[in-house]
């Protein structure tokens, strides 16, 4: 049945009133958030998507006119997309370049390709000229305890105040949870892989 005039000018009616309350309640939450400094930003789950969120940060960063630098954990052997496009906006990468632990099986390898990278790392968050520092994958290197926790986090909470550190791995723990001020666990409901499709590039790297 198709809406009469009177009908659809109603619709639009309560539309409106509703937005309006919509409105004043989101100018209002708004308006509570006062505080400006950087942010702890922890994306973790086990769904697809936290390193593409992360690097979406960076690409918003460098967008604007600001600096960033990444620091890459656990992935080096994968030539990502995004280190090609941001490395070219000068964009610095500090990247482990050891592959996959479950390729490398050498526990000492990857410590010291890990604390190579972290060294790079703090560099990165003791330089206020980074608006943004991207440590992706940084999560296995606690679980695994591959970095010393107290390092990470002590370097990650006495970066300069304007500097957003992004975080992104699976199995985040409870002293980066603490520490971070956005939390976004991404939910695995469905993946490719699974129905055995193979990652392709220029979308899973
Ligand atoms: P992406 O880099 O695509 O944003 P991610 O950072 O969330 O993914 P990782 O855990 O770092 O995911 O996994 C790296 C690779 O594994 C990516 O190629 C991604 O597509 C794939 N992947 C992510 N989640 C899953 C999953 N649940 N099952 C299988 N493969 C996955
Ligand atoms: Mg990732």
């Amino acid at each position: 049945m198709v809406a009469s005039e009177k009908q659809v000018k109603d619709i639009n009616k309560k539309h409106k009133i509703k937005s309006q309350k919509l409105k004043q309640k989101v100018d209002a939450s708004i308006a509570k958030a006062t505080e400006e400094r950087g942010l702890v930003l922890l994306i973790t789950g086990n769904g697809k998507g936290k390193s593409t969120a992360g690097f979406g940060v960076v690409t918003r960063c460098v967008g604007h006119g600001y600096k960033a630098a990444v620091a890459q954990f656990i992935k080096g052997d994968w030539e990502c997309g995004e280190r090609h496009l941001l490395a070219s906006h000068g964009v610095p990468f500090s990247v482990m370049a050891t592959g996959f632990t479950w390729d490398t099986q050498d526990r000492e390898g990857d410590i010291k390709a890990a604390t190579e990278v972290w060294t790079e790392a703090k560099k990165y968050l003791a330089d206020a000229r980074y608006h943004v520092v991207l440590l992706d994958e940084l999560t296995y290197m606690l679980g695994y305890k591959y970095l010393d926790k107290e390092d990470v986090i002590h370097a990650i909470i006495n970066r300069p105040a304007e500097q957003t550190v992004v975080i992104t791995g699976r199995g985040a723990g409870k002293d980066l949870k603490q520490i971070a001020d956005t939390i976004s666990e991404i939910k695995d409901e469905k993946h490719a892989y699974r129905a055995g499709i193979k990652a392709r590039k220029g979308v899973d790297w």
